[in-house]
């Protein structure tokens, strides 16, 4: 028995699976998230005060509130909101102005934390990541350090908490500030307060498909005010007063649109965490018996956990079939799973490594599932999902 390639032509195989289509499938598509959304009656309420005032963006009434809300939530000093997290993370590069030199990351993460460095002209040094915490592990992070490294970019990957004394610890040695991509962390706290006191800078992403959404936003936070006042202005093209421009800023804006929508969410995201926690328990309880899938740990004595993923890990000769074959076969049942992530950010043509240089992560990218996991979906739906898992497996070691 192995995790054979020729899977799908094995007739024996294909019927079994047809069979558990046919009882199993689901008629609308089970995507890997689904976003929080109010109704609109009471969006259209939280939107009223900027119907009244005229006030579309630029320091808004909902911007504020949004942004302090934001602030004392996290129960830090410095938090300013913007159109998305991909722009936040590049105004954080320009207010600490790194420029052309190297900055030590992650390869394991979305595209988006690695493409705004090359629009800085800066270089991506990548170590290879903790094998069970997919983040980026500091063991290496000390023998990739030069003259030219500038900063240290680490991902708190699924809103698993990066060793982060480890890193402050290298960085303060060597000088260098460390920018978190926190776009995962939003409510996660370490050692009883938020992920985000950690770092120079942290990034947030409020993408619809983030746990706390407002279709397209994010933020910088900080555990110091230094950067406040600064960022305001870089956020808004780098003007200050009305007609003098200190730096070359960018348009960062959150408008009040969005803000407003913020605001809603604000008030149900707890609701939203306690959803995915039920799920993701739920899971854990069921998948446990499956040989082959490696499953998440939540909650422990120095995390509390966001319940933002479900990264389930494939070990093919165990389970019956890889990753690939696992989403893929997945969809004949209507449920989308995904591959976060794959491939990783090294592979991109503009900062290619070559293959074997990074191990753990290339592994990792191989054999990484995240199953679907919102607040509204259902434990009838997951008990499905998990019976296909679990018969899916067992078809695989029976047929192959
Ligand atoms: C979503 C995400 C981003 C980008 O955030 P946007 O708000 O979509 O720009 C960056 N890094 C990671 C790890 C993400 O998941």
């Amino acid at each position: 028995m192995s995790c054979k390639s020729d899977i799908n032509i094995n007739p024996h195989f294909k019927k079994n699976v047809q069979e558990l289509v046919q009882t199993h499938r689901f008629d609308a598509p089970v995507y890997v998230t689904r976003p929080h959304i109010p109704t609109l009656e009471t969006y259209a309420k939280a939107l009223s005060p900027a119907w009244e005032r005229q006030w579309l963006t630029n320091d808004g009434i909902l911007h504020t509130e949004l942004e302090l809300a934001l602030a004392a939530r996290f129960d830090v000093p410095s938090l300013r909101l913007f159109c998305n997290g991909t722009v936040a993370l590049l105004t954080a590069l320009l207010a600490l102005d790194l420029e052309d030199g190297e900055v030590i990351t992650t390869p394991f993460t979305f595209a988006a934390t690695v493409n705004t460095l090359y629009w800085r002209r800066l270089r991506p040094v990548f170590c290879d990541i903790d094998p069970y915490s997919c983040n980026l592990d500091p063991a290496g992070i000390e023998a990739k350090i030069t003259s030219k490294t500038r900063a240290i970019l680490p991902v708190h990957v699924y809103g698993r908490p990066c060793d982060v004394e480890s890193i402050q610890a290298i960085a303060d040695r060597h000088g260098l500030p460390v920018l978190y991509d926190a776009a995962h962390a939003f409510d996660v706290e370490y050692k009883g307060r938020s992920l985000l006191h950690y770092g120079t800078l942290s990034m947030l992403s409020f993408h619809a498909t983030k746990l706390f959404n407002t279709a397209e936003g994010g933020a910088l936070a900080s555990p110091n005010a230094q950067l406040h006042d600064p960022l305001k202005k870089l956020k808004n093209f780098g003007i200050e007063g009305e007609d003098t421009i200190i730096a070359p800023g960018i348009n960062g804006k959150m408008s009040e649109l969005h803000a407003a929508l913020g605001l809603t969410q604000l008030e149900n995201v707890g609701e939203e965490i306690e959803g995915r926690r039920r799920i993701a328990i739920y899971y854990n309880e069921r998948l446990a018996a499956v040989s082959g899938l490696a499953l998440p740990k939540f909650d422990s004595d120095t995390i509390k956990s966001n319940y933002a993923y479900y990264p389930l890990r494939v070990d093919g000769e165990a389970y019956g079939m890889n990753r690939n074959l696992l989403q893929l076969h997945l969809q004949e049942f209507n449920v989308h799973a995904r591959r976060y992530f794959h491939p990783l950010c090294s592979t991109s043509s503009w900062c290619l490594v070559e293959p074997g240089r990074l191990p753990i992560a290339e592994k990792a990218a191989q054999e990484m599932l995240c199953l679907p996991l919102y607040g509204t979906l259902s434990l009838e739906s997951a008990a499905v999902i998990c019976d296909i898992i679990m018969q899916l497996g067992a078809i695989a070691h029976k047929t192959l």
